[in-house]
């Protein structure tokens, strides 16, 4: 039987309504936009098109995007200041740095300087402890997009055996905190697996939910999957095919895959997510409501 799919793009977009009217009541009753500050240094052309992409949700929604695009050579110093000064703007709601930051710069060292209430990313030490002792402030947006699918989705996490792959502090450990907290969406017994891990496909299988945070193109196969398993893919890879033009001229065509091998997998799964169209929209959709939700808590701490 071939799964259901999970429309991350038909959610995001519900979700995203949803936001639109409580900024709109927020501003109403306020008299206050929130504001997301966006920095993005250098020229990475992927990192391009997700800023853009972000900044033009928040104007969907009704939230203001005040953008820093500065150029590569920017030193520590630079970013540093701005930093500062967008922590102390009352007007600015939430902060986020689009990574990767270029080499030259100390990537943590810049996003620890955040202010926590602003760290719509919860990347900040103070948010990620927060976190773990199930009092979070802030949701780091992906894992927390992916939450809300399961809960909408009506996909049981109480119980189950939820299996992650991949470690890092983005996706692959505020993942398996988040399935681990008491109550909705959480609940589950998690597994998380990196590059180390033995037998890997053994422990995939055992999984109810698993989710793929790795970065290599179609890694997940079908023999890896329990049937009927909820199959959720955060991957993106950039894979580039050679074909031959009207011309018979060799031709460079890329596309967008996940981590899973969706064809394979989606006969085996009993409900997965495409890519593009699954995580991906959901991401950006949760920073919005990271950016409306620190603007509410503000507020109140301002009164
Ligand atoms: P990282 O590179 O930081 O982490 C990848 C993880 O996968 C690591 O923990 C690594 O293990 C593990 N891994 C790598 N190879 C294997 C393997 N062969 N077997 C088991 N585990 C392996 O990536 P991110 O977490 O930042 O991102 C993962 C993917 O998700 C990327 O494709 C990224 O583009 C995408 N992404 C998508 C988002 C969205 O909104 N859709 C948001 C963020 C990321 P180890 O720690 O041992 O090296």
């Amino acid at each position: 039987m071939t799964a259901q799919i999970l429309d991350g793009k038909g959610l995001a977009e519900k979700i995203r309504a949803e936001i639109k009217d409580d900024v709109a009541a927020f501003t109403r009753q306020t008299g206050i936009t929130p504001a997301l500050a966006v920095i993005l240094v250098g020229d990475n052309p992927a990192s391009q098109v997700y800023v853009r992409n972000k900044e033009l949700a928040c104007e969907k929604a009704g939230i203001r995007s005040i953008m820093h695009r500065l150029p590569e050579e920017t030193d520590s110093e630079e970013l540093v200041a701005l930093i500062k000064e967008l922590n102390a703007d009352k007007s600015v709601n939430g902060i986020l740095v689009q990574l990767p930051l270029p080499k030259h710069i100390d990537e943590k060292a810049i996003l620890d300087l955040i202010d926590p209430q602003k760290d719509v990313d919860a990347f900040h030490p103070e948010n990620v402890g927060l976190i773990s002792q199930g009092r979070p402030r802030f949701l780091p947006c992906t894992p927390y997009g992916i939450q809300q699918a399961l809960i909408r989705y009506g996909v049981e996490t109480r119980g189950k055996h939820a299996v992650v792959i991949g470690r890092s502090d983005i996706v692959g450990k505020p993942m398996a905190l988040l399935l681990t907290q008491k109550g909705e969406g959480g609940d589950a017994t998690v597994t998380i697996c990196h590059s180390r891990t033995q037998d890997l496909p053994e422990i995939t299988r055992q999984a109810d939910i698993l989710i793929a945070a790795i970065g290599q193109a179609q890694f997940v196969t079908a023999d890896m999957v329990k049937p009927g398993a909820t199959v959720i893919d955060v991957g993106m890879n950039r894979v580039f095919k050679e074909t031959i033009d009207e011309n018979g001229k060799p031709q460079k065509v890329s596309k967008l895959v996940g981590d899973v091998d969706f064809d394979s997998v989606k006969e085996v799964a009993g409900l997965i997510t495409p890519v593009p169209g699954g995580v991906g929209p959901l991401t950006v959709t949760m920073l919005l409501l990271n950016t409306l939700n620190g603007a509410r808590r503000q507020i109140g701490a301002q009164k």
